[in-house]
């Protein structure tokens, strides 16, 4: 196109530049650009200095989406308009750059309040600092959690929290949440020793240090921290040995009001093969529960990937897969990135039926929402009660309780407003309804068998839909 011919390279801006590119870009990637123009909007040109472009990019994947699909087109055009040397760098935002949200309760400190003062850490952390409280979606489903969590960060060992043990089921967020809890503490508390293990990373370096004859250097180091995390404890089963090393040190940190925080598949007392001992010193602090994400934080985490991905997202698209995606947030995670590569490398039209199609592709995601209908028979079947007592007048106990879990179910997994969930349990008003929401939401954290009750009727819906 002889772009070359017509400009003085020494004149052009970042920005002139960049338009240059995305001319380019665009006129080669044929007929239906909107969508590649749609994803390049998210891209800034930050600066250019001798022959560097540097690039702003919402994240990751962006960055190698780029580097992937349109590098070459970006340097060879760079190098036409500024000459041989003319270079491409990217600057990845990080969360707190790509989405300033709002959290809608607690507030963080910002993040430079402490610039440069680490002291206490003597070896690496292993935290991940792509996982924090920011980007870790406040909802029903893990609301105890995340704020004891954010607890035990700012005061650890200093509360009832201790241990602070947080399950649920895989791709809920454990591993999430274990890594904001440290990254958090690491801010606020420059000074103490923290360590993030995974139990099988803890078996290996015990079972190492045991080979190497240095259980003495390995008791020592784990006996220092101030913020011990260990994630997924359940693969502790059957490895008497290492749980014993581990009771060990729980109770050495324990005794000196240093915090840990343990993650699981199940609560403490559902621990099978894991020495009793132990699971009653886990009884000690608070059992934290991750639920599957109900609908409003399904609807909110979609968002919130979709907009640090820099995609603009229909409400009815969104609403679409926040009804049908229902199992793991992990699921939703896969979904955003689908979109992505199916807008920007099949450069298809971002529409309900794209959205159906990619819902339909994963498997353990359900094509039909769950509804008030199919709740009833699952709640009926489980309890052996008949379902036109549940939505009937009857104030056996037993009916009561199976109806209070089932009215439950409804609010959490189905859109119905409180006055039309009223409808469908026999014409009850909307203040019945909201009650028997908050007796479950409570009971949950204090009754283990409402809990596992609850938990079985779900993984019956989840299966069942
Ligand atoms: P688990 O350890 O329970 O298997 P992970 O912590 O690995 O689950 O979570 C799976 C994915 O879902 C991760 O990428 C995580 O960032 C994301 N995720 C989970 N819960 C949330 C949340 N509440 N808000 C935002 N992302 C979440
Ligand atoms: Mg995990």
């Amino acid at each position: 196109m002889g772009l070359s011919a017509e400009v003085n390279p020494a004149s052009l801006s970042a920005e002139e530049l960049w338009q240059r590119c995305l001319e380019v870009i665009q006129n080669n990637f044929g007929s239906n650009p909107a969508p590649i123009r749609t994803f390049l909007s998210a891209v800034h040109p930050l600066s250019l200095n001798e022959g560097v472009l540097t690039l702003r990019v919402p994240s990751q994947f962006f960055y190698e989406y780029i580097e992937e699909h349109f590098s070459r087109l970006i340097v060879r055009t760079l190098r036409r308009l500024l000459g041989p040397q003319a270079r491409l760098e990217y600057h990845v935002m990080t969360a707190a750059e790509a989405a300033p949200m709002r959290l809608p309760s607690q507030e963080l400190p910002p993040p430079t309040v402490f610039p440069g003062l680490r002291t206490g850490q003597p070896f690496p952390t292993n935290l991940n600092p792509k996982y924090t409280f920011e980007n870790f979606i406040e909802g029903e489903c893990n609301r105890l959690a995340r704020s004891a969590g954010m607890t035990v960060a700012q005061r650890p060992g200093q509360t009832a929290f201790n241990p602070l043990f947080i399950y649920g089921e895989v791709g809920q967020g454990k591993t999430h949440l274990a890594h904001a809890i440290g990254n958090y503490a690491r801010l606020l508390h420059p000074e103490k020793v923290l360590l993030y293990l995974t139990s099988e990373r803890f078996t290996q370096e015990y079972t190492e240090a045991v080979r190497n004859k240095k259980v003495s250097d390995f008791l020592q180091r784990l006996q220092s921290i101030d913020l011990l995390i260990v994630d997924d404890i359940q693969f502790l089963v059957g490895k008497p040995a290492t749980q014993d090393m581990f009771f060990h040190i729980f109770n050495h940190l324990h005794q000196k009001s240093r915090q840990i925080v343990i993650t699981a598949d199940t609560p403490p007392s559902e621990l099978r093969g894991m020495e009793e001992r132990i699971i009653s010193r886990f009884a000690w602090g608070l059992a934290a529960p991750l639920y599957p994400p109900d609908y409003e934080t399904r609807l909110a985490i979609l968002r919130f990937k979709l907009r640090q991905e820099g995609i603009d997202i229909p409400e009815d698209i969104l609403v679409y897969l926040a009804e049908n995606v229902q199992s793991h947030v992990r699921d939703l995670e896969g979904v955003v990135i689908q979109l992505l590569a199916e807008t920007s490398i099949r450069r298809r039209e971002l529409s309900l039926n794209l959205a159906r199609e990619i819902v339909s592709r994963f498997k353990p995601m359900r094509h039909r929402a769950i509804t008030v209908e199919n709740i009833l028979k699952v709640v009926s079947n489980y309890f052996k009660i008949h379902v036109d007592e549940l939505t009937g007048k009857s104030r056996r106990k037993e009916v009561a309780y199976a109806r209070h879990l089932a009215v439950y179910l409804a609010r959490k997994h189905t859109r119905h407003a409180l006055k039309a969930l009223g409808e469908y349990f026999g014409g009850r008003d909307h203040s019945t309804i909201l009650h028997s929401c908050q007796w479950v939401q409570e009971m949950l954290h204090l009754n283990q068998e409402l809990n596992r009750h609850v938990q079985d009727l779900e993984r019956i819906l989840l299966r069942a839909s």
